[in-house]
């Protein structure tokens, strides 16, 4: 399988090469050529053995074709259960049962270990730059954490990620290196992308970026839907419909493809908060980025999702693409409904996050739908506590995992929004 760049401007390149560039040289977003389709009935026996069957086409001829199946075994060896909620045909699909909490450590943890395979002995240390809004930076550390060859700065806003975030964002010591920054999360993700294109400087230190646009994370995201879906339909012989709570539509954008490789995926909902990009655009307007807007779902606060380039890209028809997804938004006080309500309706504490595609679900039973559907929960509500606790009237206790990093002492070093101490921080740590 090759892959081209959703911009037209390059040749065709191997899934190494997408891999290693992140981003296409000509700006685009790596997609690949066609979409394989899998001819399967059932998931296998474990949520990495369906990965691997579901990942092998895009990694067909590839020299890491050889390494999936390890891949797939270090990075899937958490489990993503689907659990029923109150009501019958109501599911939630668990994707926060990993180190950080949030369903993004599966792809953190596929990219690093790709990246891992990708790096000759002889290459000087990669420094891995990430701007968070608190789940990313902290699943990509712990994914890169004491592995030989990188080094990981993390740039979060200071006083704008919720204390928890904050605690486990500072608690990896070794390679890892949190600071945090006196600006905003666009100031981080400004003072990445200046980095990222200063060519004088990336003659010095040799950079990379874990940023939710890469191939190497968007691919993995299908596996859980794959295994979920192959699973119910084992079971009960029809579809799974899901509804993922979206920002910059990379995990919505996994389950589409899911669907499009012949997996038993029925509809698909995506749940976005007041940032309502999307919403608007699927009920007929036209496609129109506006500033984002800070919500008690910060992780989904996005004003223009970067990756619907691809879904465009595929389906460069209006009407084709707006035929088969569906979008709707919920407001702060939705958010803070759903989550007081949940433990009675649904049996659950929702994250913010999860609350948002909860709420969605809530508005299609009063509308009359009878389907069976999975609301994808994206994070554990222990790691928004500021948010969920007063809401539910009590503690939420911590996963394992986020208990033992809380335990850990954090230290951020303070970094000004200026490009030019950022450069500087990154010179001195050249040679480390
Ligand atoms: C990143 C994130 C999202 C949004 O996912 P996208 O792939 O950006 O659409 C939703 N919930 C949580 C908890 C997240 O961390």
């Amino acid at each position: 399988m090759n892959y081209v760049s959703t911009r037209g401007g390059i040749a065709p390149v191997s899934l190494e090469v997408a891999i290693a560039a992140g981003l296409a040289p000509d700006g685009g977003l790596y997609v690949p050529e066609r979409i394989p389709v899998v001819d399967m009935t059932h998931p296998k026996a474990t949520l990495a053995q369906t990965a691997e069957q579901v990942l092998s086409p895009y990694f067909a001829g590839s020299g890491l074709r050889e390494h999936l199946s390890q891949l797939c075994t270090t990075a899937f060896d958490f489990p993503a259960p689907l659990r029923a909620l109150n009501a019958p045909d109501d599911y939630l699909l668990e994707l926060f049962h990993g180190p950080t909490a949030a369903f993004k450590d599966y792809a953190a943890r596929f990219l690093a270990e790709t990246l891992s395979r990708l790096r000759e002995p002889s290459q000087p240390t990669t420094t891995v730059l990430v701007a968070t809004s608190g789940d990313t930076g902290a699943a990509v550390a712990a994914a890169f954490h004491r592995r030989p060859g990188f080094r990981v700065l993390v740039l979060y806003p200071d006083g704008r990620v919720s204390p928890r975030q904050a605690h486990v964002l500072g608690s990896f010591s070794n390679n890892v290196q949190a600071m945090r920054v006196d600006g905003s999360f666009d100031d981080c993700q400004r003072l990445v992308k200046q980095a990222l294109v200063d060519a004088s400087l990336r003659e010095k230190v040799t950079l990379t970026s874990a940023n939710s646009i890469s191939l190497g994370r968007l691919l993995p995201q299908i596996a859980y839907y794959a295994h979920a879906a192959l699973d119910f339909h084992a079971r009960h012989g029809m579809p799974l419909n899901f509804i993922v709570p979206t920002g910059n539509l990379g995990n919505a954008l996994a389950c589409w493809l899911a669907r499009s490789m012949g997996l038993p995926v029925g509809e698909i909902v995506l749940a976005c908060n007041a940032n309502d990009t999307l919403p608007r655009y699927l009920d007929g307007e036209d496609y129109a980025p506006r500033a984002t807007e800070a919500t008690l779902a910060n992780a989904m606060d996005v004003g223009a999702p970067s990756n619907f380039e691809r879904l465009r890209w595929w389906h460069p028809d209006d009407a084709e693409l707006r035929s088969g997804l569906r979008a709707l938004r919920v407001d702060d006080a939705a958010i803070r409904d759903t989550i007081a309500n949940a433990p009675r309706r649904h049996g659950v504490v929702p994250c913010p996050h999860t609350a948002v595609g909860l709420r969605v679900l809530e508005r299609l039973r009063a509308a009359g739908d009878t389907g069976a559907w999975a609301v994808v929960a994206t994070a554990h509500p222990a790691k928004f506590e500021s948010v969920v606790e007063p809401l539910v009237g009590h503690a939420v206790e911590p996963p394992a995992a986020l208990t033992a990093a809380l335990a850990h002492p954090a230290h951020a070093q303070p970094l000004a929004a200026d490009y030019a101490a950022l450069r500087d921080h990154l010179l001195r740590g050249a040679g480390a």
